[in-house]
């Protein structure tokens, strides 16, 4: 006795909408119908478990089955099937989920069966594939099997069928499009990236493996072969795991089967891990990091109760920790909203914040537990740390209890502990505490050089972010500014009350000041003549902090910053009055061998801050062969 019927009305008009507009993305009707042979699974395997069925389970699994010639995909599962009456009220009534019906009514016991139910049009995504649809399923409950066919306009037609055991089988007769969906390299792709980690085992065809040898088989003998089921997925991921259940090896290994691509093992982990108030677990990952921001290939992958979903985490995961990898699973998310609206939700904000502070309590743990440690990977970490403090105020709070500040001499202070040991020898006469960096160990190795003379702590700090972290800092900490050891000369760096007596008054001065700016003639160098002590250098360039700073921030994208960045470099060209050889080449008579030594002096000074380039460093190194001729 065949039926024929007409689906729901409300929803006449969805087919041509399913298939052009709600999913740009064709593909995922495999996702939502392994995700309904999974369900189907799991649910029997909730009544058996509960005494509601009695069947002989075995080992459950789904299999997919390609039918080339046929142009059919199959995908068969053995789980609970359906009756007559729950095809047509599951199937034939689009609108209505049996996941949710189910859950409602075995609310008390199923909240952590694992099912999947919703994630947008379901069953129905079939039809953005194929011309045709069937269903051929037998309920669990003993009664007869049920064959329903649609060709995607609203009607269909149901009959009984011939099927031995309880489960269903879905056949899609693929569009002529479409047929991508028979290749088995495409099949194969799609599981691997919708399903790789999901709960019941997935057949797709059969490989072969290898067998030990018998004993006494000669050398020449191949060793025996079997066919075995091609399972896709691993149905019990790392994740899905208590942490004390794991070892760090685990970890490691989960890690390789999510990137199998990557060859470097990650720095270390975090397990996450909540069921209240919202239900998450994951573990992520910190990756070595590079300098280069942008450089992420590998990103932290986003799934549903272990069916994935995306690896686009953007408004789920505070940015910063978007450069780690690993996996997030949390059915709380809602899916079928825009990002900015996902910004705005409550439980993902929620889930936001749990997040940061997982990997700040983390990172707090390993920096207590082994320090040493710590600080070897603190080169590997700090962009996510430094990008953290700059991006949440919560992050940066808890940060001063494990971000490193390194000096060049590699040791390595918290941030109390480095004002502490600075306080003494870097407070100005204002009473700031002046932090002085580095940002190059080579380049700026002679400034340094001069700072740690004078007993100075001088740290580096060499991160593309790290401009927009000291202005941060500076302006949430009390009394205390960032110079770089370039910034001026040592003796201004940290401005004391002491003041140096001059060897020359203030009209030589000047008039230095002048003949040397007519000397030079370039415009990005301000002539400043001082009075320094007699053995520091005569000459010296140097960058103001400030200038520099904003150049830096608005270059590493910094907003505000605008219009800071198209401005040309700008130096000072500091003139240590009470040199000698500034004494000398200011009493010179000779006015073209004093415009000689100047020539001389200030190439100098360039060329030790690398300013010295292409002619003017041709001309340097000929003429200072004629000096020593
Ligand atoms: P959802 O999964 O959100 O419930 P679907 O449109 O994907 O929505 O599926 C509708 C319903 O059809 C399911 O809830 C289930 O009751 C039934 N169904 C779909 N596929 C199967 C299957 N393979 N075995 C048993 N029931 C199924
Ligand atoms: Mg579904």
């Amino acid at each position: 006795m065949s039926q024929k019927g007409t689906i729901n009305v409300a929803v006449e008009n969805i087919f041509p909408l399913i298939k052009k507009f709600l999913y740009s993305d064709h593909e995922i009707f495999l996702r939502e119908l392994v995700s309904n042979a999974t369900d189907a699974t799991l649910k029997l395997q909730h009544l058996a478990r509960i005494g509601e069925a009695s069947v002989e389970l075995g080992d459950q699994k789904i299999e997919i089955k390609i039918d080339k010639e046929g142009k059919k995909l199959h995908i068969i599962d053995q789980g609970l099937g359906m009756t007559e009456d729950e095809v047509q009220k599951y199937i034939n009534e689009v609108a209505f989920s049996g996941a949710e019906e189910f859950l409602e009514k075995y609310k008390d016991t199923a909240k952590d069966s694992g099912i999947i139910g919703h994630f947008g049009l379901g069953f129905y995504s079939a039809f953005m594939v194929a011309d045709q649809v069937e269903i051929i399923t037998k309920s669990f409950k003993d009664e007869p099997a049920v064959h329903w066919t649609c060709d995607g306009s609203p009607n269909y037609t149901i009959e009984p069928a011939e099927k031995e055991n309880f489960g269903t089988e879905i056949i899609l007769h693929i569009s002529d499009d479409e047929t991508e969906f028979l290749e088995e390299s495409r099949i194969n792709e799609l599981l691997n990236k919708y399903n790789k980690f999901m709960p019941v085992p997935i057949k797709f065809g059969t490989k072969t493996e290898t067998l030990e040898k018998p004993e006494g088989a000669k050398e020449e003998d191949p060793a025996p072969t079997q066919e075995v089921d091609n399972i896709i997925n691993n149905p019990d991921p790392a994740w899905t795991k208590q942490p004390a259940d794991l070892e760090d090896q685990d970890y490691k290994n989960f890690y390789r089967e999510l990137y199998p691509m990557q060859f470097e093992e990650p720095l270390f982990n975090i397990h996450l891990n909540v069921d209240y108030p919202f239900n998450l677990t994951g573990i992520l990952y910190f990756p070595k990091m590079t300098q280069d921001l942008n450089v992420q290939k590998d990103r932290i992958q986003l799934y549903q109760n272990q069916v994935f979903v995306t690896d686009n985490v953007e408004g789920i995961v505070p940015e910063f920790l978007t450069m780690l990898r690993g996996v997030i699973d949390s059915p709380d998310i809602p899916l079928n909203v825009s990002r900015s609206y996902l910004q705005a939700d409550g439980a993902v904000k929620k889930i936001s914040s749990y997040i940061t502070r997982k990997v700040a309590d983390k990172l707090k743990s390993l920096f207590n537990e082994d320090r040493k440690a710590f600080e070897e990977k603190w080169n590997d970490i700090k962009i996510v740390i430094e990008y953290g403090m700059l991006s949440e105020d919560k992050f940066f709070d808890k940060a001063d209890k494990f971000a490193l500040y390194p000096t060049v001499d590699g040791d390595y202070y918290l941030w109390d502990e480095l004002v502490e040991k600075i306080k003494p020898a870097q407070t100005d006469k204002d009473d700031k505490t002046v932090i002085l960096y580095a940002s190059n160990k080579e380049e700026q190795h002679s400034y340094t050089a001069a700072a740690k003379k004078k007993g100075y702590e001088v740290l580096l700090l060499d991160s593309p972010i790290v401009s927009h972290l000291m202005q941060k800092l500076e302006s949430s900490k009390e009394n205390i500014s960032f110079v770089r050891v370039d910034a001026d000369h040592v003796d201004n760096l940290i401005k004391k009350e002491e003041e140096q007596i001059s060897k020359l008054s203030d009209e030589e001065k000047e008039a230095l000041q002048k003949t040397i700016t007519e000397t030079i003639a370039d415009t990005s160098y301000t002539v400043q003549v001082e009075a320094m002590s007699s053995d520091a250098a005569p000459f010296m360039i140097t960058q103001p902090e400030f200038m520099r700073r904003m150049k830096e921030m608005q270059a590493t994208g910094g907003g505000g910053m605008m219009g800071f960045g198209n401005m040309p470099d700008m130096y000072n060209l500091v003139v240590n009055g009470n040199s000698d050889l500034v004494q000398s080449i200011f009493n010179e008579k000779d006015e073209e061998k004093k415009s000689g030594l100047i020539q001389q002096a200030v190439d100098l000074a360039k060329l030790s801050q690398g300013l010295l380039k292409g002619e003017k460093l041709t001309e340097f190194v000929s003429r200072s062969y004629e000096l020593i001729k």
